[in-house]
């Protein structure tokens, strides 16, 4: 018997909702718990139509630790899955160790009154997570994710020296809005704003937001303008793949999508600093997040496909080698399985295998740890049988 609470009710929930409900051998009692019940209700009734399964709802408040933990004392569920934000992630992770849960994520925790994307705060709880006899899980999405497994298995099956990671991650869907963001707009446009950052050399080198560009040629997509930006796992990998001399982190846009970000930066919408409005403190960022499109509603709208992946170089048997090892999703076909677009679903699947390999206790160990820590090879195997099949191709050496 296998209960799991998940935590949070958006686009991601909706999909690793619907995906741990395909598994009832594994997932043998769902709970989905988040702070507006509606939203769990209306996930609830899709999967009884889409999985012919029911699930439990709850309306619960993840920044109340205490609220939290009672809730879990009660349910005494296996694992708990945090797909609700990054802000949540301490006060889920403290509830955990409260009430002895298994712990898995897909974004690592950022304070709310600051963009800071470090793992110091999560891997702080290392040593009381071995303690208390539970696996905390960290970013068991696609980026982070997907893509570090893809990095475990280069480092143990494909490359005997890996030299460099460029991560690129492309989305040619178009959801036919001017401007819309595929997943939270708070934190994706935090994300994008901040300086860029990658690993060379031993040591982290910066530059100024979205001034480095280059041209990828994307299998499935064709040629695609990419832009470096600091990625939360570049920090993980950067320490967990022996040798590595760079990492970067590519993410394409289009000119459209620029365009509008840069007016919206130029007049301080994307600002994280409260301002006063009427009496009210509010962030700009918050309202604008208000009066954006719900990326939950982009699903129908949605049509092409994503292709996001690693172009990793080395050496193998003495002989420089580099690969593109990836996965290409389809908008519509995601929505059609589960209703939802291929950027939540991209990152509810392999919540869902994450899951999967903390209960059948593959990856289940006490402490705290990455994706890329654990033996890669059986979440390669369900990611080909979940929904994200991989290819690799052979590029040429630089
Ligand atoms: P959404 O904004 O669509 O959903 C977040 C959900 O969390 C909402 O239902 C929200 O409730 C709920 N929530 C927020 N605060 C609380 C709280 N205090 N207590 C309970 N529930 C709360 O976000 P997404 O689904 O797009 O993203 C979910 C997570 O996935 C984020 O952490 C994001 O960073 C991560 N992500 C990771 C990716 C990866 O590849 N690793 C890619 C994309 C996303 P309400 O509706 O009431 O606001």
């Amino acid at each position: 018997m296998s209960k799991i609470v998940i935590i949070g009710a958006g686009g991601v929930g909706n999909v690793t909702a619907h995906k741990c409900a395909q598994l009832p051998e594994i997932f043998t009692e769902i709970i989905l718990a988040s702070r507006t019940l509606s939203k769990c209700e209306a996930i609830a009734t899709d999967i009884v139509k889409k999985q012919g399964r029911k699930i439990r709802i709850a309306e619960l408040d993840a920044d109340d630790v205490e609220a939290t933990t009672r809730f879990l004392k009660i349910e005494r569920p296996k694992l708990l899955i945090n797909v609700a934000l990054p802000y949540q992630d301490l006060a889920l992770m403290d509830a955990c160790l409260a009430a002895r849960v298994n712990y898995l994520d897909t974004a690592n925790y950022e304070p709310l009154n600051e963009a800071k994307f470090e793992y110091k705060w999560q891997w702080a709880y290392q040593e009381r997570f071995k303690k208390a006899g539970i696996t905390a899980l960290l970013g068991s999405g696609f980026d982070p994710g997907v893509t570090n497994v893809f990095c475990a298995y280069a480092q143990k099956y494909l490359f005997d020296t890996i030299e460099t990671i460029d991560i690129l991650d492309a989305n040619a869907g178009d959801h036919g809005y001017p401007f819309a963001t595929n997943f939270n707009p708070e934190i994706n446009i935090r994300e994008i704003t901040q300086k860029g950052r990658y690993w060379d050399c031993g040591k982290w080198e910066e530059v100024e937001p979205m001034s480095q560009h280059r041209v990828y040629d994307f299998p499935v997509l064709g040629k695609m303008d990419a832009y470096l930006l600091y990625h939360e796992e570049l920090e993980s990998l950067s320490k967990n793949i022996k040798g590595l001399k760079r990492i970067r982190f590519w993410m394409t846009f289009s000119q459209n999508y620029l365009k509008y970000l840069r007016v919206l930066e130029d007049i301080g919408m994307t600002s994280i600093d409260a301002v006063d409005f009427k009496g009210q403190q509010i962030q700009p960022i918050e309202f604008l997040k208000a009066v954006l499109p719900d990326p939950a509603s982009l699903g129908p709208r949605t049509k092409g496909k994503t292709c996001i992946g690693c172009d990793i170089e080395g050496i193998k048997n003495g002989v420089k080698k580099r690969i593109f090892i990836y996965n290409s999703c389809d908008h519509q076909t995601c929505y059609e399985e589960v209703s939802s677009q291929a950027i939540s679903y991209t990152t509810g699947v392999p919540a869902m295998i994450g899951a999967k390999m903390i209960l059948r206790g593959l990856w289940k160990r006490p402490g705290v740890w990455n994706v890329e820590q654990n033996d890669p090879k059986p979440f390669m195997e369900e990611l080909n049988k979940r929904g994200l099949e991989w290819q690799i191709i052979e590029l040429p050496a630089s």
